[in-house]
């Protein structure tokens, strides 16, 4: 692509300068947009009129390109006019400013942050920028206001959401919260991140964001965080998740006065209860039969549950009883949720643990000290970055002004042997 890229701009070239060179030829309206520079003697900078030039060779050119960095050869044109020296091609391309290199610069620290080789970048290309300064680059950028776009429930089989600490600024403890989506696909869909802000606050948030709730019942999986018991109630069922729940168990016996020794085979029993596998295939065309195992066990589970609840009472584990009691409620709803409509839902908070672990991995390596705004922008760049590929080339896109004028079609391809 980049060979292509600088055929078509040495041609493009060739045509600018022809049509500048040749003004008999061309009439002005053939030359209109092409040409505009300032006026060489003018302090105010104001442009100048003349659009007729003399060719006065190349110099070389190293821009930024989706496809990588293109080093080229550049007309340098001399005004009939004022005598001022400059590229028609650059000012046709609308790459002559610095504003352009900056937003490349942005892009090129804000990756190297976040792919944490931050060293390198600058080292490798004698970038001089202080911590302070990277800081400033990712607080003044406008991702904050970026992919706020709504997310269709229908396209997701879960939601999580959990909190992890970050050392913020004089080594005061700060809090992250990520609230992400998981597609039917299995694929992490990011739904907000927020630093040092209240669960109900962010379910404002995140409420807002997604749409079709009230036909399309979602799982909502966590971890048994306080303050998320209720977390998007009216749009999504709580799912416990059921890795994290049956191990909880054992602070609340504790707590009754059991030991380890004692409390693990309830524990045991717990995690049997819910290891519910669902059959595999497609839920449409699964056979009544095959749906039937499922039911009973799920039935029996739920009973289990009850009965260990009663038995708990009875032997005054009082903690445990309450414990257990409050997880019920939650600890079957992907089951529900798929012998109701098929929906294959998450039932551990897994992926999620795997999102945090990059991002923790990531903001420990720079964001040591960081402001709640920095921590903020930050962990969404990572989010979007890593799991929305897509979605951060069209934001990098549209700042860096690509527009997509040209359009290439590979018309033949021979392959000589
Ligand atoms: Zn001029």
């Amino acid at each position: 692509m980049l060979g292509i890229l600088k055929e078509i701009l040495a041609v493009y070239d060739d045509l600018i300068s022809e049509r500048l060179v040749e003004t008999k030829i061309y009439p002005s309206k053939m030359r209109k947009g092409l040409g505009r520079h300032i006026h060489k003697d003018d302090t105010a900078e104001h442009f100048c009129r003349g659009r007729k030039i003399y060719r006065r060779g190349y110099r070389n050119r190293t821009i930024k390109t989706v496809f990588g960095s293109l080093a080229f050869r550049v007309r340098v044109a001399e005004c009939l006019t004022c005598g001022s020296r400059y590229s028609p091609l650059l000012n046709a391309l609308q790459v002559e400013g610095y504003s352009r290199k900056e937003v490349n610069f942005e892009k090129d620290v804000i990756e190297a942050v976040i792919d944490t080789n931050y060293r390198r970048l600058i080292e490798g290309r004698s970038i001089d920028i202080s911590l302070g300064g990277v800081h400033n680059i990712v607080v003044g950028s406008d991702i904050d206001k970026t992919f706020q776009e709504d997310v269709s429930v229908q396209d997701l089989s879960g939601i999580m959401a959990d909190g992890t600490g970050v050392k913020q600024h004089k080594g005061s403890k700060g809090e992250l919260r990520t609230v992400v989506g998981i597609s039917q696909q299995g694929r992490v869909v990011p739904l907000g991140s927020f630093v040092n802000t209240s669960w109900p606050e962010i379910e404002n948030v995140v409420k807002a964001r997604i749409k079709g709730t009230a036909d399309h019942p979602i799982p909502f999986v966590y971890d048994g965080e306080p303050g998320l018991d209720d977390f998007l109630s009216g749009a999504a069922e709580v799912q416990r998740c059921t890795w994290h729940a049956p191990r909880g168990l054992y602070h609340a016996l504790w707590e009754d006065g059991l030991k380890k020794k004692e409390s693990q085979p309830q524990i045991d029993k717990v995690k049997q209860l819910v290891g519910i596998e669902l059959p595999a295939g497609d839920f449409e065309i699964l056979k009544e039969e095959d749906k039937e195992p499922v039911r009973t066990r799920y039935e029996k589970s739920k009973k289990e549950v009850q009965e260990l609840i009663s038995t708990f009472y009875e032997k005054g584990y009082q903690k445990g009883a309450s414990y257990l009691e409050n997880l019920s409620k939650r600890l079957f709803t992907n089951i529900e949720l798929w012998l109701s409509t098929g929906i294959i839902a998450p039932k551990t908070t897994s992926l999620l643990e795997r999102v945090f672990r990059e991002i923790g991995r990531r903001l420990k390596r720079i964001a040591w000290g960081w402001s709640d705004a920095a921590v903020t922008n930050l962990s969404k760049m990572i989010l979007i970055k890593q799991y929305a590929k897509d979605k951060w080339e069209q934001f990098w896109k549209e700042k860096l002004g690509i527009k997509g004028y040209f359009n290439i079609q590979i018309q033949t391809v021979e392959i000589n042997l």
